[in-house]
């Protein structure tokens, strides 16, 4: 049986469960910030597949129409 507070992403190093936090993230010349899911053990943070690529498209646009 798993457990109903099952996290929903793991560290697959240290098998710690993520924390959320604040992380600000430069792109080319900006920076944006925003809530990802962290390791609180060895800082490594991960971003989901969508932020990735949404948030990146969407500053890559703003980037474009100056
Ligand atoms: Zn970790």
């Amino acid at each position: 049986m798993t457990t109903p507070e099952e996290p929903r992403v793991r560290c697959t190093q240290c098998d710690r469960k993520l924390e959320t936090a604040s992380v600000t993230i430069g792109y080319m010349e900006s920076s944006f910030q925003v809530d990802l899911l962290r390791c609180p053990k060895c800082g490594q943070v991960f971003i989901p597949e969508d932020l990735a690529l949404g948030k990146m498209a969407e500053v890559e646009k703003q980037l474009e129409d100056k």
